[in-house]
């Protein structure tokens, strides 16, 4: 039975050629980060040399090796990794900071693969990300392609299809995988790893329709407390004054010199916060990410208007784009900061978008 959840296409096309005895010698999975390429292919190669009923079994000895990473005939080709070039310092890529699939890796594939399997039925190598194989190693790769072994299986994984080079893209045979509803990723979730309902939603919806992704989020027990406090932050500095705004600004500029990549993120997620605010403002909350925050949601939707949301949301790009550009950090998140929107009242203004301000006009 196979587990990958979601990709019902991809499964039913890899098992009907199972089960007819006609597997390609080169698959190509290809789809969105995150949706379950990898662990198909895993599955693939388990169903291949699975032992065991309705293959995938998982319980068969070839199907533990496989899952383990233990199998003598299943290699995964990555970033990285083993090559038996000469030179001692030639074994092993995944020190010395590779950022591409190097020939020497694709050499050693040409060499096993040319063996017969040795404890299955088949040898699968399993490229991931494909993307990765540089021209020189593309290039040795399609002398595989074009010879093929009878026992043995490729399977390229890449979300980036088009980074493929043509000539290796048309010699394998296209599995396509797709993102999920958010409503059967919330589902997965609260099934198969009794993710309590709301926490279920809000990851769905946060996922983009990648299961992997709001798995990985769930996996990672620091990951809803941290949104949870970024978005307190976000909340309550809106009525905060001058002072804690600079502290807060001076707070994440100082991050920002260790992890450039946490700044971003909580820029991201206010970015997100204030499109929420957004949505209940222009009277949708149906729609907002943060649903489990409707009651906050609506309290600022209902003190700030439109324009000054939108044009709040128009600096948070801004900011993110001057903190790419390397400007200087704190000066940046300071101004930032100052320009989170005052409420109506705090302005004590009439406000010009207001039915009742463009009546009295008249
Ligand atoms: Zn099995
Ligand atoms: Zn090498």
């Amino acid at each position: 039975m196979w587990q990958t959840i979601g990709q019902e296409r991809a499964v039913a096309v890899l098992s009907r050629a199972l089960s007819e005895g006609r597997a390609s010698h080169a698959y190509l999975f290809a789809g969105p980060p995150q949706v379950g390429k990898a662990t198909a292919a895993i599955e693939f190669a388990q169903s291949l040399n699975c032992c065991g009923e309705d293959p995938p079994c998982h319980r068969c000895k070839q199907c533990h090796l496989i899952e383990e990473g233990k199998h003598p005939d299943v290699e995964l080709i990555s970033i990285g990794g083993l090559c038996e070039e000469s030179g001692a310092d030639h074994r092993d890529h995944s020190t010395d900071g590779s950022k591409e699939i190097r020939i020497c890796q694709v050499r050693r594939l040409k060499r096993i693969a040319s063996r017969a399997p040795f404890e299955g039925r088949y040898r699968v190598a399993i490229i991931d990300p494909a993307d990765a194989l540089n021209a020189e190693s593309s290039n040795a790769l399609l002398k595989t392609l074009e010879e093929p072994v009878p026992s043995l299986v490729l399977i390229l994984v890449t979300s980036r299809e088009e980074a493929l080079l043509p000539t290796v893209r048309s010699r394998c045979r296209l599995v396509p995988f797709n993102t999920m509803p958010s409503a059967a990723i919330a589902k997965a979730l609260a099934e198969t790893w009794e993710v309590p309902p709301d926490d279920a939603s809000l990851l769905a919806r946060l996922s983009g329709g990648r299961l992997g992704w709001a798995v990985t989020a769930w996996v990672d027990e620091t990951f809803l407390p941290a949104r949870e406090t970024v978005l307190e932050d976000a909340y309550r500095l809106t009525a905060a004054g001058r002072d804690e705004r600079f502290a807060y600004a001076n707070q994440l500029a100082l991050r920002f010199s260790r992890d450039r990549e946490n700044v971003f993120g909580v820029l991201e997620l206010w970015q997100e916060w204030w499109r929420d605010v957004l949505l209940v403002a222009a009277g949708r909350p149906e729609t907002v990410v943060n649903a489990g925050n409707l009651d906050r949601l609506a309290l600022m939707g209902g003190k700030y208007t439109v324009e000054d949301i939108v044009s709040f949301l128009a600096a948070l790009r801004k900011t993110r784009a001057y903190l790419l550009d390397n400007v200087n950090a704190q000066l940046a998140l300071e101004v930032l900061l100052l320009q989170l929107p005052a409420s109506r009242k705090e302005r004590q203004l009439p406000d010009a978008a207001s039915p009742a301000a463009v009546r009295s006009r008249d």
